[in-house]
């Protein structure tokens, strides 16, 4: 038997191993997910019927070019098909534009704190992470515009940022955009398009058709429900879409996952009923949480910033004594979900009890 281990990439080292999510439970097992930014609601009747039917062929490979999610997507949003690129959730489609992009020497550009995908994906396609640090809570375009160089292939503006919410309107990211050079493709991450409620903030599938690199990531497991499915899509020119098609792993967006999307477009009206009560619960709870004392940052999305620091650990441990689990980045802050109201009262009750220090 040899000594030597099989060898791997030396960047895998970096890699935390997979944390298995813990659902905590409080005296009397009450417990709430505000961990994840899911949709609190269990799937439509209408999807969970579609995806029952999509159940009985799963003997057959999904279809592979997406033809019909992909019409229906382009249909509804009204872009032509050929400026859609679906994936495996939004998270796969950045795989795949990572993909697209990297070779030895390529950088990416994007604040930070953002979504955590970013720097791992990056990592995984072995492009250059240039992390720009976000100022009051927000993008720094300004700083970010200035930190692009020839190598910059890439550059995330995620809008709302996750995890502190907040975003960039329109003025701002146009003037940012006019920096760009045009072979620097820039990803506008909308994953939580549906809940902005700012007339400021713009449309990236209105504001795509005047700059032929700007892309923009929308997903299904957000405002749609339907995170464990597992889809997502890009729209953006048809060089674009067509570069992030070609670096998809076969049959990665599954016929379940297909017909649900499919379905989800057609239910969107009962389907924004819903992100209008999550909206209602967010200001809500912003509302108190302001009212207790707590600087929240504005957010846009489904989910509030506490800017915790040092007390990061603490409060999410307290967090969990009362059953409730929310992501905790140490030393930083805890981005909180919102989710029914019986676990946004269980969290409002934790913070109003917190002893809040400096
Ligand atoms: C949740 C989230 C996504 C979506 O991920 P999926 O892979 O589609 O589930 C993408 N971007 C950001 C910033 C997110 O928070």
């Amino acid at each position: 038997m040899s000594a030597q281990s099989p060898r791997f990439r030396p960047i895998l080292d970096q890699f935390a191993p997979y944390k298995p999510g813990k659902t905590p439970s409080a005296p009397g097992g009450r417990s709430f997910k505000l961990s994840s930014n899911e949709s609190p609601f269990g799937p439509l009747p209408s999807v969970l019927k579609v995806i029952a039917d999509a159940a009985c062929n799963v003997n057959r490979y999904p279809d592979n070019g997406a033809a019909e999610l992909t019409e229906a997507i382009a249909g509804h949003f009204r872009v032509p098909p050929s400026h859609v690129a679906v994936g495996c959730g939004s998270v796969g489609v950045t795989q795949q534009l990572l993909e697209a992009v990297g070779e030895p020497g390529a950088e990416v550009v994007y604040a930070w704190r953002s979504f955590e995908a970013y720097p791992y994906l990056s990592d995984l396609a072995g492009v250059t992470s240039v992390r720009v640090p976000l100022r009051d809570e927000a993008h720094d375009l300004a700083a970010m515009a200035r930190a692009i160089t020839g190598r910059t292939r890439l550059v995330f503006v995620c809008n709302p940022n996750n995890p502190t919410g907040t975003v960039v309107r329109r003025a701002e990211l146009e003037e940012f955009l006019g920096q760009v050079p045009g072979d620097c493709l820039v990803a506008l991450d909308e994953a939580y398009a549906e809940y902005v409620r700012d007339p400021g903030v713009p449309d990236g599938l209105d504001l795509y058709r005047d700059w032929p690199n700007l892309a923009v990531l929308r997903t299904f497991s957000k405002a749609y429900g339907l995170a464990g499915l597992r889809v997502g899509f890009l729209v953006g020119h048809e060089p674009v879409a067509a570069a992030v098609r070609k670096t998809m792993l076969t049959f990665t967006v599954n016929a379940l996952a297909q017909a649900a999307a499919v379905a989800s477009l057609e239910a969107e009206p009962e389907l924004l009923e819903r992100v209008d009560a999550v909206v209602s619960e967010r200001n809500r709870v912003c509302d108190e949480l302001r009212s207790q004392g707590w600087a929240v940052p504005p957010t846009e999305a489904n989910f509030v910033w506490l800017r915790l620091g040092d007390d990061t650990a603490d409060f999410a441990a307290a967090c969990d004594r009362a059953g409730v689990s929310v992501r905790p980045y140490d030393g930083e802050g805890a981005r909180v979900s919102i989710g029914e109201r019986e676990a946004n009262d269980a969290f409002l009750a934790v913070a109003k009890a917190y002893p809040r220090r400096g």
